[in-house]
């Protein structure tokens, strides 16, 4: 195709090739798996997202959650949106148009209604107002960075109290890559454990931490005997 690069282009970071790639080899309205994309870029772990970035610059793509005629391994690249190849054009918006009300809705109830900051569910008391402030809930934007080739930042909504929303610190920004190596490095018997923490939503307590919760209560004197008896324990 006339005046566009080739996917195969190394010089372009995963986004902008994953974009190349759906020009000029899947083409606008045409379905695509997800094994003929990791096919095209074997060498690139979390290709997946890498085009999902591509949202952030206005290219659809659908999913078989947004088109039920989809296979779930199928997308579709319905429309195109920035040129990112071109020097410039590949910024992301720092900030998007307003939601709706149905798009915050989601985003509440994807949350379980709790701020993904501190932890508050909408309407509880904030502990050190003595009951008296109760937690309100907004969505605001969270600045998700992937440490793979693409540095563009996306930004993803997420559930946070007005107090956490307000509090005038430094933006939080969570890096997903960086994140999920350290998941993969966790023992299988970790894994399990943050499985299961995933499901609960919440962190579930296993017999030592319960019984470290109750030892570092204690006096001075209390804490000796427990010393002494899991000395005697461990020999
Ligand atoms: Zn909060």
């Amino acid at each position: 195709m006339e005046g566009i690069p080739s996917y195969q282009d190394k010089k372009f970071g995963t986004m902008v090739r994953a974009a190349l790639w759906l020009v000029t080899e899947v083409g606008e309205g045409r379905i695509f798996t997800k094994t003929q994309l990791r096919e095209a870029f074997p060498e690139v772990s979390q290709i997946d997202r890498r085009l999902r970035d591509l949202r952030d610059h206005g290219w659809r793509i659908d999913t078989s959650r947004d088109d039920p005629s989809l296979l779930q391994q199928e997308q579709r690249f319905v429309t195109r949106g920035a040129d990112v190849w071109i020097p410039g054009r590949s910024k992301a918006p720092r900030h998007k148009s307003s939601l709706t009300a149905a798009q915050r809705a989601k985003v509440l109830q994807d949350d379980n209604y709790l701020c993904r900051s501190c932890g508050i569910g909408a309407g509880e008391a904030y502990e050190d107002s003595g009951g008296m402030e109760l937690a309100k809930l907004n969505v605001s934007r969270r600045k998700v960075l992937h440490s793979g080739e693409s540095k563009v930042p996306e930004y993803q909504l997420v559930t946070e109290c007005k107090r956490c929303g307000n509090g005038g610190g430094p933006d939080r920004e969570v890096d997903l890559d960086a994140l999920l190596e350290l998941v993969e490095d966790l023992a299988p018997l970790e894994q399990r454990l943050f499985a299961k923490w995933i499901d609960a939503d919440q962190r579930t307590f296993s017999p030592i931490e319960k019984v470290w919760g109750i030892y570092r209560t204690l006096p001075q004197e209390s804490r000796g005997e427990v010393a002494k008896a899991i000395s005697d324990m461990t020999g």
